[in-house]
């Protein structure tokens, strides 16, 4: 387990919490949000920083405007929808550094909350002095001259090391927020100390963007399924005709070396042992079910057959744990949805009963999930997508370095 610094660690009492939070929400075009997640996501950060007398400063990025005023990514927007859902007044900085921000810092008091201007209307939150990747270490000193303790919320930005992340975490003693605490808690529960046996559901496009995560969860977990169109790349590397389906010929060996790793290490790989296949990559479309030899020139798998599912359901009775990324098949296509949603609504009932610990993350699993019904039967599900992947690649993310208990 990753042993952290946690808000219950320090009292906050009457200091300065420099909060970072991803408030980086959807909007249309016109300035509204369209979705208050991330948001809602911070309320037990805040509740708690509020509720022991803090002075709360919160910072984040929105957007890209790449160092420079843009009035559509003023975090301005926010004040309003923000003090609703908490019911307090907070106030806004309309910057997150300089003399005028210090001031209005200065005249918090203890359970009051300030939000500061977009952190990316500074170059020195992405770059270098030198406009190198990284971050500016002397804009990150004047955002830590706002606090006396850091406070990281946002799992989402874990894994980049920038100015209003790693660079406070560099000055400031620093803790993990409330909402970053139970994505580390769960994430690592279900990857580094799970109740075995541990499965995998990996599904999604392609191989080419998940092979670290293929290769380090392979090497960790009892068994491992593969579906959506990367399980194609698989199949085609043990030579089934998988017709004009999304393919990536090139990336067979990999494949290949893949399934031996986990022949060593006794990591069982699920493939489909029935598809479905149409000729039209569009809702409705034509299709019928078919065996892995029976795919057709002109036919594209975009989902897994009826038998597969039931050999998941097996295999997921049999696990104490799932992880899961990626759909099994075109999920936004219906009929093509069917393997997520089952497979999906299965893992729920399991996870109902109590039998199974499930989480879930990255790219469109949280969208795949939810359009199931069975979002909100999954022990946790991570809305980060960058960084539940490098977490599930077995990579150091910087933010959670940062917060690390030093022996
Ligand atoms: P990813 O972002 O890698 O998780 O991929 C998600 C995308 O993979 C979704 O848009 C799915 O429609 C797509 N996908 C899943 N299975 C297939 C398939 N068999 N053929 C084509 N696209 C697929």
């Amino acid at each position: 387990m990753v042993d952290f610094n946690r808000l219950e660690d320090v009292d906050v009492a009457n200091k300065r919490g420099l909060v970072r939070v991803d408030f980086n929400v959807p909007g249309d075009d016109i300035g509204h949000i369209t979705d208050d997640t991330r948001l809602k996501s911070a309320l037990p950060t805040i509740n708690y920083l509020r509720e022991n007398g803090a002075k709360t400063i919160l910072m984040s990025h929105f957007g890209r405007p790449g160092g420079v005023r843009e009035s559509g990514a003023s975090l301005m927007k926010l004040v309003r929808p923000l003090s609703q859902l908490l019911g307090a007044e907070i106030g806004f900085a309309p910057d997150c550094i300089g003399a005028a921000t210090q001031n209005a810092v200065t005249a918090l008091k203890g359970g009051d909350v300030l939000l500061l201007e977009n952190t990316r209307f500074y170059k020195g939150e992405t770059q270098t002095a030198d406009g190198l990747k990284g971050y500016d270490s002397d804009f990150a000193e004047q955002l830590s001259g706002l606090g006396d303790i850091f406070v990281h919320d946002a799992f989402s930005v874990a894994h980049r090391a920038q100015a209003s992340t790693s660079g406070i975490a560099a000055n400031l003693p620093s803790y993990a927020g409330l909402a970053m605490e139970r994505e580390l808690d769960h994430l690592s529960q279900a990857l580094d100390v799970p109740r075995r046996p541990v499965m995998g559901l990996v599904g999604g496009a392609k191989v080419s963007t998940k092979i670290d995560l293929l290769k380090n969860l392979v090497a960790k977990l009892d068994r491992l399924a593969i579906g959506g169109g990367m399980a194609n790349t698989f199949l085609a590397a043990l030579g089934h005709n998988v017709g004009a389906s999304l393919c990536e010929h090139d990336l067979t060996g990999t494949a290949l070396e893949i399934m031996e790793n986990a022949k060593q290490v006794n990591c069982e790989i699920l493939l489909p042992i029935d598809v479905v296949v149409a000729k039209e990559f569009k809702v409705g479309a034509a299709h019928r079910v078919c065996g892995l030899d029976e795919v057709l020139s002109d036919e594209m798998i975009l989902d897994a057959g009826p038998n597969t599912v039931n050999t998941l359901a097996d295999a997921i009775d049999a696990s104490q744990t799932l992880i899961w990324n990626g759909p099994l098949g075109a999920f936004e296509l219906v009929p093509f949805d069917t393997a997520t949603v089952e497979a999906a609504k299965y893992a729920a009932k399991r996870t109902r009963a109590g039998q199974l610990s499930a989480v879930a993350g990255g790219g469109d699993t949280v969208a795949a999930l939810k359009h199931a019904g069975a979002a909100d039967d999954f022990t946790f599900i991570s809305t980060a997508g960058g960084a539940f992947l490098e977490w599930m690649e077995g990579k150091v993310l910087p933010g959670v370095e940062s917060l690390k208990k030093r022996g």
